[in-house]
């Protein structure tokens, strides 16, 4: 079994991980987008609602009221008109290096907007307007948190001109009861940084569960295509390959099959008993493969005592030298076969089929088992090539 420290290291992972932390946060920027248009469409009403109703402290800014009011207009037009089409647009397509600075930037950006238009409304508070930036600025802390956990520098880049700029208010305005004010911005630290933890340890256990899943799919797959006996492709794979490579036109001008089929093999098992018989299965499994070019060639067990061989880019001579090769290295194995009537081996008969353009995958097939069956008619251990 795989240790944790070893699923760690892992470089398909650690792709996951970092592909999974790049949807988590754009989807999270997307949502926190919607959220701050509508806070700062919120602050904007509000704004104005302070302005009409002289609530507003006048020269208590070295700028006039008006401008808090443009840089409110300017934070919604900067999200919807420049930060938003950057999300949509670049985001996705940038790769991963980069993408990863400009998510930061963005949240920073957005951190920068919104600690300006804070501490600007903040200076022009009065007793009795009630207090709605801090609840603002917590907001925003909270969508920071919920959208950009994933990547601590984006979370911070976000959070912490927000927190300055509330800071940056207590000090410059020399507000009453500072200590408050510095136990209330603890508490807020604390909460964005073991929440962020807790998201993430969270996120992470998902991914490594959702990497467990596609290593277990990935196994079974291949188990699925597989003949357990000899390990080689089974007819499943085989008609599955087979079929795509006379689809896509991945064969080219020139594909060829030979179907083989071992002689004499009831008797094989009767005279040395089946798991012999199975034994010799492996071992013609690792003839053929031996015999053919990898990859490009497929070998496959396609029934019992039955495999097939598929030759892409290969025409007649070439599939009648793999049909020799195939019969000679056999030879060369000479395992033991008492019952055969054409030699002292075991041996196997061959029907070797070029591909028509417009023929199926089974059409070729039926072409070479006719061939396969003169073979055996002729007497066996030999290949024969159909018309
Ligand atoms: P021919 O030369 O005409 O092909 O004769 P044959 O005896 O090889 O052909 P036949 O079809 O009569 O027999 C095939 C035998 O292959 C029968 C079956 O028991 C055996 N066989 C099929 N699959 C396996 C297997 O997985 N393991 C073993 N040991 N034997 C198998
Ligand atoms: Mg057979
Ligand atoms: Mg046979």
């Amino acid at each position: 079994m795989t240790s944790l420290s070893n699923r760690r290291q892992s470089p398909k992972l650690q792709r996951l991980l970092a592909q999974a932390t790049r949807q988590a946060l754009l989807k999270g920027a997307h949502w926190a987008w919607g959220i701050q248009l509508m806070l700062a469409a919120f602050m904007w009403f509000h704004v104005k609602a302070m302005h009409d109703a002289p609530l507003v402290g006048e020269g208590a800014l070295p700028w006039q009221f008006i401008h808090v009011e443009l840089l409110v207009l300017v934070l919604v037009l900067v999200l919807v008109l420049i930060l938003q089409p950057l999300l949509w647009y670049w985001l996705d397509r940038w790769p991963l290096t980069r993408w990863r600075k400009a998510v930061f930037i963005l949240a920073l950006l957005w951190g920068c907007l919104w600690a300006s238009a804070i501490y600007a409304l903040l200076k022009t508070a009065l007793p009795g307007r009630g207090v709605m930036e801090p609840a603002v600025a917590t907001t925003l802390l909270l969508v920071g948190l919920i959208s950009f956990y994933p990547m601590s520098q984006v979370l911070y880049g976000f959070c912490l001109p927000i927190l300055t700029s509330l800071t940056s208010h207590v000090v410059i305005n020399a507000v009453s009861f500072p200590w408050l004010f510095g136990a209330g911005m603890l508490i807020l630290l604390i909460l964005l940084e073991s929440g962020r933890r807790m998201l993430l340890s969270w996120f992470v256990l998902a991914v490594n569960r959702e990497y467990e899943q596609l290593l277990m799919v990935n196994q079974l797959d291949a188990l699925a295509h597989q003949d357990p006996l000899t390990g080689l492709a089974n007819r499943r794979y085989f008609d599955q390959e087979g079929e795509q490579t006379l689809t896509n036109g991945d064969a080219g001008s020139q594909l060829s099959l030979i179907l083989l089929d071992v002689d004499f093999f009831k008797r094989y098992n009767d005279g040395y008993g089946h798991q012999a018989g199975d034994a010799s299965l492996i071992l013609i499994a690792e003839c053929l493969t031996q015999s053919v070019r990898e990859p490009g060639d497929l070998v496959a067990r396609y029934g019992g005592e039955e495999f097939v061989v598929l030759l892409p880019e290969t025409g007649l001579a070439g599939a009648e030298q793999v049909a020799k090769r195939i019969r000679s290295t056999l030879a060369e194995r000479a395992l033991r076969h008492e019952g055969s009537e054409v030699a002292d081996h075991l041996t196997l008969s061959q029907g070797i089929a070029q591909w028509r353009q417009g023929e199926t995958l089974s059409m070729l097939l039926e072409r070479a088992d006719d061939a396969l069956y003169r073979v055996k008619e002729q007497g066996r251990d030999g290949y024969s090539v159909a018309p």
